[in-house]
C-alpha cells in the first residue's frame, strides 16, 4: 500500500531521526533500513562523540565477546542512508522542536542514565556509590572519569543480586592483570592495582532462589583466578515457600541452575591470596555509617524474611534483627532509571518515557503523540540483555513503519530542514561516523601498548582533538 502523501520515494524519503546510539538504537535503525516498499533516510544523535551507548559505557570491560555486537552495528553505519550525528545532545544543542520539523518520525533510544537510589540515610557519604557510576568510571565513559574512587579499604559492600551487582563485584575481585587486556580504562586499572580489598560482601534482600542474576555470571565467578566465591551454606536454607517454588521451577531454570551453582560455592574455602566474594541473603542495608569526615565506615543491615503477597510474589520483610559490616565502599546496584530530557514526556514514578507498546503519550492525558516512538530501556525499563533488544526495537519500527503509511508522522514539508545545516549554524561540533573512526583507531592504538583491544579517552576534549 502507497503513503498517502508523495514520500517514502526516491526523491522524497521518509526522514527518522534516532536520539542514542546504543544497542536499542541501533537495533532501530538496522530494522527500519530493512523496509524495501518505503524510502527511508536515517539520522543516529548521541549527546558523546562515541557511539554504541551501553556497549561501550556500560557492559563490563572483561566481557569483550558482548561488546563484539559492535561490528554488527558498524556495518549499519556503513549504509549510505545512515548518518551519525555524534556530540548532538537533544535539549542542548537541539530541542524536539527541531526534529520535529526535519523529521518526519522521532525514536528515542535513551537508556536509562541514573541509578535508583537506596533510600536509606548515609547513602550520601563519601565511599557510597551508585553502581552505574562506578560502571561508567571502569569504562572510562566522560560523564564518570572524574569520579573519586577509593579502593584502599579492606572490604566493599554490593547491594543487589542482579547481573550488575556480579559485574562490579567481579571487576573489584580481579587483579590489574586479570584485566590489562580488556578495554578497562587506564585509570581504573591503575586503582586496581592499588587496591587494598580483601573481601566483597553481595547482600541479597531476597533468597538465592529470588536472585535476579544469570547462572553464566555465577559460573564466571566461581572460576576466577584470583578471587573465590564463597556463601555460608546455611544461607542456602531455604524457606518452605522458597523451597515450593524451587521444586516447581522448570528443569533448566536460572533459579535451579543458580542454585545448585551456589551449593557448589557453599563448599569452597578462600585462601589468604585469593579475594573472597562473600554472597549473603535476606539482608537489606538500612544505614551507612560514617565518621566525622563524612567518609563511610560501615553499613548496619537488617536480616528479612520472606512473605507472599496476593500476586503470589515472595517479598522481603525487615525482621529488626540488624548486624554492623565493617567497610570502607558500597555500590548500591538496585537498578537503573531514565532520566527527563527537555521536551520529551516522562514518567517519574517508572523512570521511563510514557508509551503504548512503544509510540510514546502525553505525560498529560495519555493520548499519542504523533511520530514520537520509544525503544530500549527508555521505554521498558531495566530490563532484558542486549541481544533480546534486536526483536523489541523492531517491534516498535513496525509500528512506526504502518503509522507512516498511514501517514501518521510529524508532517515535515517537502522541503523540510536538513538538521546539519542548523547545527552548523549554531556552532555544534557533530562527530560523523568517519570522524569517530578516527578517534576508535587512536584508541585502538593506544590499546597496542597494552596489549588491550583499545585503550579509551576518557574526555570528550581529548576525543575531539584527535578529530
Ligand atoms: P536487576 O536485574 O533488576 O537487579 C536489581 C537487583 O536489585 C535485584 O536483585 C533487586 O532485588 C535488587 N534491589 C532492588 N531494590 C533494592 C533495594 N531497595 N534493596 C536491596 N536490593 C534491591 O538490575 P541490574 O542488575 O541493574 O541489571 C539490569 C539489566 O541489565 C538486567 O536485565 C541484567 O540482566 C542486564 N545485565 C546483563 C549483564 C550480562 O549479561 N552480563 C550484565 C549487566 C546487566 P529484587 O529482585 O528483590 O527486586
Amino acid at each position: 500500500m502507497k503513503p498517502p502523501e508523495s514520500f517514502g520515494t526516491p526523491d522524497h524519503p521518509f526522514r527518522i531521526a534516532i536520539v542514542g546510539s546504543g544497542p536499542s538504537g541501533f537495533y532501530a535503525a538496522m530494522a527500519l533500513l530493512k523496509e524495501n516498499d518505503l524510502h527511508l533516510r536515517v539520522d543516529i544523535f548521541d549527546r558523546l562523540p562515541t557511539p554504541f551507548g551501553l556497549v561501550r559505557g556500560g557492559v563490563a570491560p572483561d566481557h569483550q565477546k558482548i561488546k563484539s555486537v559492535a561490528k554488527i552495528f558498524e556495518k549499519t553505519a556503513g549504509d549510505s542512508r545512515l548518518r551519525f550525528f555524534g556530540n548532538v545532545a537533544l535539549g542542548r544543542d537541539v530541542q524536539v522542536a527541531d526534529l520535529e520539523s526535519c523529521y518526519h518520525q522521532i525514536i528515542y533510544a535513551i537508556g536509562n542514565e541514573s541509578d535508583r537510589p537506596l533510600g536509606i540515610p548515609g547513602e550520601h557519604l563519601e565511599g557510597c556509590l551508585p553502581a552505574g557510576r562506578f560502571v561508567g568510571w571502569y569504562n572510562a565513559h566522560p560523564d564518570f572519569s572524574d569520579l573519586e574512587v577509593d579502593l584502599g579499604c579492606d572490604r566493599a559492600v554490593v547491594v543487589g543480586n542482579g547481573n550488575v551487582a556480579v559485574d562490579v563485584a567481579r571487576i573489584l575481585a580481579k587483579s590489574a592483570d586479570e584485566v590489562r587486556d580488556s578495554d578497562i580504562a587506564d585509570y581504573a586499572l591503575d586503582a586496581l592495582a592499588a587496591s587494598k580489598i580483601r573481601e566483597i560482601v553481595v547482600l541479597g534482600r531476597r533468597g538465592p532462589v529470588q536472585a535476579a542474576f544469570s547462572p553464566g555470571e555465577i559460573r564466571e565467578l566461581l572460576d576466577l583466578p584470583g578471587g573465590r566465591l564463597t556463601i555460608a551454606p546455611e544461607e542456602l536454607a531455604l524457606d518452605p515457600e522458597s523451597l515450593a517454588d524451587l521444586e516447581k521451577a522448570p528443569k533448566k531454570s536460572s533459579a535451579r541452575s543458580n542454585f545448585e551453582l551456589l551449593e557448589i560455592a557453599s563448599k569452597n574455602t578462600c585462601s589468604e591470596d585469593r579475594r573472597r566474594i562473600l554472597l549473603r541473603f535476606l539482608t537489606s542495608p538500612v544505614e551507612v555509617i560514617g565518621n566525622a569526615e563524612g567518609r563511610m565506615t560501615a553499613v548496619r543491615i537488617e536480616k528479612n524474611r520472606l512473605h507472599r503477597g496476593e500476586d503470589g510474589v515472595l517479598r522481603p520483610r525487615g525482621t529488626g534483627e540488624t548486624e554492623i559490616i565493617e567497610a570502607g565502599l558500597l555500590l548500591s546496584s538496585v537498578g537503573y532509571r531514565g532520566t527527563r530530557t527537555p521536551g520529551v514526556p516522562f514518567d517519574e514514578k517508572r523512570g521511563v518515557i510514557p508509551n503504548i507498546d512503544g509510540r510514546v503519550v502525553s505525560e498529560k492525558d495519555g493520548t499519542v503523540l504523533t511520530g514520537h516512538y520509544v525503544v530500549g530501556w527508555a521505554m521498558s525499563g531495566p530490563r532484558g540483555l542486549i541481544g533480546i533488544h534486536r526483536g523489541l526495537s523492531a517491534g516498535v519500527v513496525d509500528l512506526a513503519l504502518e503509522d507512516l503509511r498511514a501517514g501518521r508522522h510529524c508532517r515535515p514539508g517537502l522541503t523540510a530542514c536538513d538538521i546539519s545545516g542548523l547545527l552548523e549554524q549554531r556552532g555544534v561540533k557533530v562527530v560523523s561516523f568517519e570522524a569517530w573512526k578516527k578517534i576508535d583507531a587512536a584508541e585502538i592504538e593506544r590499546g597496542e601498548r597494552r596489549g588491550a583491544p583499545r585503550v579509551k579517552f576518557s574526555k570528550i576534549e581529548d576525543m575531539l582533538e584527535v578529530i
